[in-house]
């Protein structure tokens, strides 16, 4: 059995692997440190991100290896020497975007051929895909999948070494490969992914087929990264995985996300811990204890409802039913008094009837949700709902989101306006977008809060007076920090 074999089938160890990649580093460093003696300055990159926190953090992956091979990163997009494009395919918007910009780069590539273009993530692990790229734009260089993002630094090793086009893209992976550089943007709080894959195919959802099965890290590795963060000064730590309630069980041993949660409360510098995404059917009572137990850990959850309509729940392959749903919010706000939720919730799903709406507006109005992601179905090729017969048209779709968008708006401003007069904590995290000396924080509720301050509060919890509210954010007064 040769060695990507073995990989595929998750036989080489972790180590190993990382260290045949820190390898490749060391070879690539060498190349660009000749680059940097000669011209007095580093080669630069650029990643361009689509989609989800989890991409998110897999850039964070990529811009670790990336310094580690002598790289520095680009402030603009067509002065780097490296560009990629980590992409994401729940939307296929967001799939015309890629293919727009990697159009857009071939100019570019043809006024300095020794510019290296990479394309990665959830888009390139359909095989039609890759083949679109491979015939339509013969400028990429690289194209690797999400199964073997740790394989990069060899990935453009090769390309550096013939100048010929890499494509390397696997369909599973039964390996996590730890202890691969990561640069981390913010400095208060930092995504860990504990999770790869979701078993669960939602019958509009891509991802199963994209990012594989569940595949979770041990909890040691987790613990080790989180204890290193806070060392390092973060803060807050959000734990990452498609459905984190099913954290564990494909370890067999016993270990669960409330196991977890436990232990990462005992990690003495980290404030604050948060996870998305909780699937429903797999809130177990031993996760709601443990929200409810430690004090590290923000009452709030975010729990994707997605529809209101059991018929059309069942449809969607969601295993709950709307009663399921609404007993599981009473039993969580029965043993975690003020917690916050927020969810997902996807209007128009092929066959949904005025009846079938009237269920969403009715468990948004008994829920009352803090806040949620609102979408209009859109269909996904590849997944069972994209085949229906019966898609909603759309003005029908974008009449009833409209409609849920009111409802759900007042309601987050009313939940909002209780707030009007009380004070809160919140942990600093830094400026606002449009204003230097307006700072925003978050309550454990992951309730925005802006308030006049100054750089040296970022990273401390601050007790800040509510005084106006909005229906996304809210205004205050710094009272006073608490030392931490
Ligand atoms: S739980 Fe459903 S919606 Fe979430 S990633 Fe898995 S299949 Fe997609």
């Amino acid at each position: 059995m040769n060695r990507d074999t073995q990989l595929r089938k998750g036989i080489y160890v972790e180590a190993e692997e990382t260290a045949r990649q820190r390898q490749f580093m060391n070879e690539v460093r060498e190349i660009n440190h000749q680059y940097e003696t000669e011209h007095g300055k580093k080669k630069l990159y650029y990643i361009q991100t689509y989609g989800c926190q989890m991409n998110e953090n897999d850039s964070e992956r990529l811009a670790g290896m990336l310094t580690e091979m002598g790289f520095a990163e680009a402030r603009v997009r067509d002065e780097s020497h490296l560009i990629i494009f980590n992409t994401c395919c729940v939307r296929e918007h967001a799939e015309s975007k890629v293919y727009g910009h990697l159009g857009g780069l071939k100019k570019l590539k043809d006024e300095n051929p020794d510019l290296i273009i990479a394309v990665c993530g959830c888009m390139m692990q359909q095989p039609e895909v890759v083949e679109h790229i491979k015939k339509s734009y013969r400028h990429v260089d690289i194209i690797f999948g999400t199964h073997n993002l740790h394989t990069f630094p060899e990935l453009l090793y090769r390309v550096l070494a013939t100048g010929k086009t890499v494509v390397d893209v696997w369909d599973s992976t039964g390996m996590i490969a730890e202890d691969l550089p990561i640069e981390r943007k913010d400095g208060v709080k930092a995504w860990v992914t504990v999770m790869y894959g979701c078993n669960n195919f939602c019958s509009y959802c891509i991802v199963p087929y994209v990012r594989g099965r569940e595949r979770s890290r041990s909890m040691e590795s987790i613990i080790n990264e989180v204890r290193m963060l806070g060392q390092q000064g973060y803060k807050e730590v959000t734990l990452l995985g498609q459905n984190v309630n099913s954290y564990g069980k494909d370890l067999n041993d016993g270990t669960s996300f409330a196991k977890l949660l436990y232990e990462l409360n005992k990690i003495e510098q980290i404030e604050r811990i948060r996870f998305t995404t909780s699937h429903p059917k797999d809130l177990s009572d031993e996760l709601i204890y443990a929200i409810r137990d430690c004090n590290k850990v923000c009452k709030h959850l975010h729990l994707p409802v997605q529809a209101g309509s059991t018929k059309v729940l069942k449809e969607m392959n969601r295993k709950y039913t709307k009663e399921q749903y609404l007993d599981l919010v009473d039993r969580i706000r029965k043993n975690i008094p003020g917690i916050a939720i927020t969810t997902d919730i996807i209007v128009g799903f092929p066959g949904e009837t005025e009846e079938d709406f009237l269920d969403t507006l009715d468990v948004v109005e008994k829920v009352r949700f803090d806040s949620a992601f609102t979408f209009m179905y859109s269909k996904r090729t590849g997944t069972p709902a994209a085949k229906r017969p019966d898609q909603v048209p759309e003005e029908v779709k974008k009449e009833r989101f409209e409609r849920l968008l009111e409802v759900q708006n007042r309601i987050s401003r009313e939940i909002n306006e209780l707030l009007l007069g009380t004070t809160v904590e919140i942990l600093v995290e830094g400026p606002s977008k449009n204003d230097i000396n307006t700072f925003t924080g978050r309550t454990t509720t992951n309730k925005i809060v802006n308030f006049k301050g100054n750089r040296e509060l970022m990273g401390k919890i601050v007790t800040v007076r509510i005084d106006k509210v909005q229906t996304f954010s809210l205004e205050g007064t710094l009272e006073e920090t608490a030392e931490k």
